[in-house]
């Protein structure tokens, strides 16, 4: 996935001024050369996302520091995980780390349990012309090219030749919800680094997808007053005022359809919501005292949470009110 987040199209150097003859090699022959032999280290660190993945981020991190530069790590709250986050600075004079392109992936992979593999999974074995292993694809394979790379940006840099600056970050926890990846936002911004594109190297098939829509998920529980059905006018039904906000939903929806800033290049070119899951009442002679029903919202990059949210929380307020005046101790929330 490539996002642009700016106008500028001044990148990095174009690799093929990269002298093969550099000077710039790893001081340790410890760590691989080639994206092959990167790809088969990676894939050998069991960075399945319930275990750490500090192992395979020293790694990385000493790589980083034997080509001379300045790796920082975000952890998670018990520091069993890290986000790595490295520069190679551009200009004549090396000191330039803003602006530029970041090439991001995640170090995680989802479990093997109960899968039937032909090969260890963390044992990459190559058949035919596919190499086989846990993550080899997604994502560690575009981690190994970007690793395998890095000298060439380093010998641009050192030579004051890159232009702009060429970052990778790793993050943790993509597979489990994008917990890593925020972190590294929030150091990035409390540090002044504003990169202007970023390269996400999730398998596509080899389409390039410029864009994905945000989603947030939502529950929403309503809280009535059973009654039995003879004499609703003592109860307050849920699934009545539940319903309401379901109807409310779907009217925003289709107003999100019919906005005149769609994108044409998203397959459903509107932001969406949609209803998914629906459950109240216990007996068709009790008015229901409870209803929960959860909806989805898909945002076009143009768009945010709070877009959707605003409105939402207003017809719930008033929908409360109303509530609450047939009733004390309702709730809805
Ligand atoms: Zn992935």
């Amino acid at each position: 996935m490539i996002q642009n987040n700016s106008s500028n199209s001044d990148n990095v150097n174009n690799s093929d001024n990269v002298d093969s003859s550099s000077d710039v090699q790893l001081k340790n022959a410890e760590h691989p050369t080639q994206s092959l032999d990167w790809l088969t280290r990676l894939i050998a660190f069991d960075t399945v996302s319930r275990h750490s993945n500090l192992a395979l981020i020293n790694d990385v991190k000493s790589y980083c520091e034997q080509l001379g530069l300045t790796v920082d790590l975000t952890f998670n709250e018990a520091e069993t995980k890290a986000n790595l986050f490295v520069t190679v600075p551009a200009g004549e004079n090396t000191d330039i780390i803003n602006n530029g392109l970041v090439l991001s992936g995640h170090t995680d992979v989802v479990p093997v349990d109960g899968q039937a593999w032909s090969s260890e999974p963390f044992t990459p074995t190559i058949r035919g012309d596919k190499l086989y292993g846990r993550g080899a694809c997604d994502m560690k394979g575009f981690i190994a090219c970007a690793l395998t790379v890095l000298p060439q940006a380093v010998q641009l840099s050192n030579s004051g030749q890159l232009r702009r600056p060429l970052h990778l970050a790793l993050s943790f926890d993509e597979e489990v919800g994008c917990l890593g990846a925020p972190l590294i936002l929030a150091d990035l911004k409390a540090r002044g680094i504003t990169p202007d594109y970023c390269i996400v190297g999730e398998p596509t098939n080899m389409a390039m997808v410029v864009a994905h829509k945000g989603i947030a998920v939502y529950r929403c529980r309503v809280h009535g007053k059973s009654a039995h059905s003879s004499l609703i006018a003592q109860g307050v039904n849920a699934i009545s005022y539940a319903s309401r906000l379901v109807g409310y939903v779907d009217t925003l929806a289709e107003d999100l359809s019919a906005r005149d800033d769609n994108d044409a290049l998203f397959t459903v070119p509107y932001s969406t919501l949609s209803v998914g899951t629906i459950h109240g009442g216990t007996a068709t002679n009790i008015v229901p005292n409870l209803c929960e029903f959860t909806f989805d919202y898909r945002n076009l990059p143009h768009m945010t949470q709070d877009d959707i949210l605003a409105p939402i929380q207003a017809k719930v307020a008033e929908l409360n009110a109303q509530m609450q005046a047939r009733a004390q101790r309702l709730a809805l929330s």
